[in-house]
């Protein structure tokens, strides 16, 4: 029965990056970056995107959607710092798809935000699979993962664009590894750009912002 399992799998690929293509068309035509987030449960998603979302909120129009196999817990998070949030509850499905993302935006109108966030459910393995018409992918690893993360699971660093090590804070205490995380990094995707950061001291978040706000230059420029 396996080459019909990859029957069905190559279906559903498709049919996801089709209505990936027409999100993405979507949002370049409202002209709102997007940017997604992806990493095991509990690497610090939630924490950075609230402390991204409550500081982009004073200079931009930002939203996000959250994604968790159950509860609207990481909504009620986000929506403290003040933006428009809402959660896609996916049941026992382990990854967001893009028509997960097309049905949540509902009535959301996408030309009044500048920046839309999609956080993933806690998942290394096939958040890496789906396409959701994002324009920037993080992956993100917590100081108390093991520094090998990126080596076991290469597929998800490959599909991002940009890798975050978080709870920078905890670093010390936990004996985090990291000259091995960065090797790591460097060895599966050489030359990706990695931010270390704090969700706790905000330390790592200029550089972060820095960083969002250059891409969201080159695309008004045309650039990109
Ligand atoms: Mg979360
Ligand atoms: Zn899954």
């Amino acid at each position: 029965m396996l080459p019909r399992m990859l029957d069905v799998r190559t279906k559903i690929l498709k049919d996801n990056d089709r209505v990936a293509r027409s999100l993405r068309e979507r949002f370049d035509a409202a002209g709102v970056f997007v940017v997604s987030l992806v990493s095991s449960p509990g690497a610090g998603k939630t924490a950075f995107l609230q402390k991204t979302l409550t500081v982009l909120r004073e200079r931009y129009r930002v939203a996000a959607l959250v994604g968790d196999l159950a509860t609207e817990n990481d909504a009620n998070r986000l929506a403290q710092s003040g933006a428009p949030v809402r959660q896609i509850v996916t049941g026992t499905v382990c990854h967001l798809e893009a028509a997960m993302v097309d049905t949540a935006l509902g009535d959301w109108r996408l030309e009044e935000l500048d920046i839309l966030f999609i956080e993933n459910v806690g998942n290394l393995v096939c958040p890496s699979s789906y396409d959701l018409g994002e324009h920037l992918r993080l992956v993100l690893l917590s100081t108390t993962e093991g520094a090998d993360k990126p080596l076991k699971y290469p597929t998800i660093f490959n599909t991002a664009d940009l890798a975050v090590i978080t709870k920078s804070d905890l670093a010390v205490a936990v004996e985090f590894d990291r000259p091995a995380a960065l090797a790591a990094i460097e060895s599966v995707r050489p030359g990706m750009t990695v931010l270390e950061t704090s969700a706790k001291s905000a330390d790592g978040l200029a550089p972060w912002l820095a960083i969002l706000e250059e891409r969201l230059a080159e695309r008004e420029s045309g650039v990109a």
